[in-house]
C-alpha cells in the first residue's frame, strides 16, 4: 500500500441556485486577461443541456469517436492509419470557439441610441475576437431558457444516450420538465488524462496534495491535453500559445485559504478537504471491465484515515500530521465514503475524478408526499424513488455510468436526513426508525 494525499471537492447540487457568482469571481482571479476570454475555469451547466463547451461528454460520436488507450494515450475508436497520423500530428479533436462560445461585449448605448421601431431589439453583439458582429447561435446555458423540455432533451447527449437504451425510464413532455446547474471544475483526477496525453511533459500532478497543474515553461502548445481530458477543463491561451487549467487556487491553498469559488459560493455548497488513497492500486481501479463498477472500485481507493495501519503506511510516506489530522475531519471523505452520498462526474471516462456531486434531491411529481413537504417522504421514497421529478436514469448516467442503485441510495438518505432534521429543528421527535432506515444511526 502507498498512500497519498488527494485534496478534493464535493458539491451539493440541491443547494446552486445558477447565480454564477463562482465562475465570476474565478475568472477575476484567474482567466481576466487577453487570449483567454472564452475560458471558464469553473463553469456553470444547465442540466439537461449541451454543457461547455458543447457537447463534451460526448466520447463516442464528438469529432468521430476517440477513447484512451494504453497508458493515456489518446486513439481513434474506428479509422485507419490516416486518422491515427491526424491524431499524432493534426490534433483534430480540438473543440472550436463556437463549441465554447464567442466572448463579446455588451454595447450599453445601444440602450439610449437605438432608433424607436416596431421590432423587439435584437441587437447583435460584437465579438471579442474579431471586433465584428457575433454569428451567435449558442452559448453557455442557453439551454435555461428550454426549461429542460423536449427541445432541451433533444440536445443533451446523455439524454441522447438514455433515449436509445432506456427510454421509457425518461420522461419527454413540459408537463413534466426538470432542470438542475452542475456546477464544474477540473477534476483533479488521480488517473489525469491530460497529463498522459501531454507530449512535452509541461502536466503535471503534485504530489503533496495532488493537484494538476500545467508548467507554463515547459509547455509547447501541442494542445494535446485538450484533446486528452474527457471533461474538456484544459484550455488554450490564444495570445501566449500555452494550455491553462484551473490550479485549486493553490496560491491560497499554501496559506491556508479556500478556493475562490468555494469561498464566494452563494449557496455554501462547496466542501474541500483531503483524502488519502491508496496509489498502488490506481491502475487496476481505472481499468475495471464493467463501466458501472468504475464508482466503487474509486471509492474503495480511498482509505479510511482513522486506521492506524493507513496513518502508519501514511506517516512513512512522509504525510505530514497536520495533512493526517485534517484527512479525519474532512467533509469529503465523510460525505464519498461513509455516508455514501457523494458521486463522481462521469466515472466512465476512466479518470478517477476527484470532484464528487451530491445528487438533487428534486421534488416527487405526483401527490405522494404525506409529510407535505416535497422529496422527504422517505415511506415513499424507499418504494417509489422512480417518481422524483428528476429521472433516478438520468442521474445515473451523469454519476454511475447507468447504475441506478447508489443514485437511489444516496437520494433515500439523503431524504431520510432531511424528514430527521425537520423534526429536529421544529423541536419535534425524531422518528429514529428513519434514521435506522437510511443507515444513519450512529454516523
Ligand atoms: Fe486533467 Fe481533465 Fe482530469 Fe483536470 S479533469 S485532471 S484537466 S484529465
Ligand atoms: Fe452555484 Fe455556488 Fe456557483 Fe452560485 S456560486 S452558481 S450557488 S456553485
Amino acid at each position: 500500500m502507498k498512500v497519498m494525499t488527494q485534496l478534493a471537492m464535493v458539491m451539493n447540487l440541491d443547494k446552486c441556485i445558477g447565480c454564477h457568482t463562482c465562475s465570476v469571481t474565478c475568472k477575476q482571479a484567474w482567466t481576466n486577461r487577453s487570449g483567454v476570454e472564452y475560458v471558464w475555469f469553473n463553469n456553470v451547466e444547465t442540466r439537461p443541456g449541451q454543457g461547455y463547451p458543447r457537447r463534451y461528454q460526448d466520447q463516442d460520436t464528438w469529432r468521430g469517436g476517440w477513447e484512451l488507450g494504453r497508458r493515456g494515450r489518446l486513439k481513434p475508436k474506428s479509422g485507419g492509419r490516416l486518422r491515427k497520423l491526424l491524431t499524432i500530428f493534426a490534433n483534430p479533436v480540438l473543440p472550436n470557439i463556437r463549441d465554447y462560445y464567442e466572448p463579446w461585449t455588451y454595447d450599453y448605448s445601444t440602450l439610449t441610441t437605438a432608433p424607436l421601431g416596431d421590432d423587439f431589439p435584437v441587437a447583435q453583439p460584437v465579438s471579442l475576437l474579431s471586433g465584428r458582429p457575433t454569428s451567435v447561435e449558442w452559448s453557455a446555458n442557453w439551454d435555461d431558457n428550454l426549461g429542460g423540455g423536449p427541445a432541451n432533451a433533444g440536445l443533451d447527449p446523455v439524454i441522447e444516450r438514455l433515449r436509445s437504451e432506456a427510454e421509457e425510464k425518461v420522461r419527454f413532455s413540459f408537463e413534466q420538465a426538470y432542470m438542475f446547474y452542475l456546477p464544474r471544475i477540473c477534476e483533479h483526477c488521480l488517473n489525469p488524462s491530460c497529463v498522459a496525453s501531454c507530449p512535452s511533459g509541461a502536466m503535471y500532478k503534485r504530489s503533496e496534495d495532488g493537484i494538476v497543474l500545467v508548467d507554463q515553461d515547459r509547455c509547447r502548445g501541442w494542445r494535446m491535453c485538450v484533446t486528452g481530458c474527457p471533461y474538456k477543463k484544459v484550455y488554450f491561451n490564444h495570445r501566449t500559445g500555452k494550455a491553462e487549467k484551473c490550479t485549486f487556487c493553490y496560491p491560497r491553498i499554501e496559506v491556508g485559504l479556500p478556493t475562490v469559488c468555494s469561498e464566494t459560493c452563494v449557496g455554501r455548497l462547496r466542501y474541500i478537504g483531503p483524502v488519502l488513497y491508496d496509489a498502488d492500486r490506481v491502475g487496476e481501479a481505472a481499468s475495471v471491465a464493467d463501466p458501472t463498477d468504475l464508482y466503487e472500485a474509486q471509492l474503495d481507493l480511498l482509505l479510511d484515515p482513522s486506521d492506524p495501519q493507513v496513518t502508519d503506511a501514511a506517516r512513512r510516506e512522509g504525510i505530514p500530521e497536520d495533512w493526517l489530522d485534517a484527512a479525519r475531519r474532512s467533509p469529503v471523505y465523510a460525505l464519498t465514503k461513509v455516508h455514501r452520498v457523494a458521486l463522481p462526474l462521469h466515472p466512465e471516462f476512466r479518470t478517477l475524478p476527484m470532484v464528487w456531486y451530491v445528487p438533487p434531491l428534486s421534488p416527487v411529481t405526483e401527490a405522494l408526499s404525506s409529510t407535505g413537504h416535497d422529496g422527504e417522504d422517505v415511506d415513499n421514497l424507499f418504494g417509489a424513488i422512480d417518481t422524483l421529478r428528476i429521472p433516478v436514469a438520468y442521474l445515473a448516467e451523469l454519476f454511475t455510468a447507468g447504475d441506478p442503485v447508489p443514485v437511489r441510495r444516496a437520494l433515500q438518505r439523503l431524504s431520510a436526513m432531511r424528514s430527521y432534521m425537520r423534526a429536529v429543528n421544529l423541536g419535534d421527535p425524531p422518528d429514529e426508525s428513519v434514521a435506522a432506515r437510511a443507515g444513519m444511526t450512529g454516523e
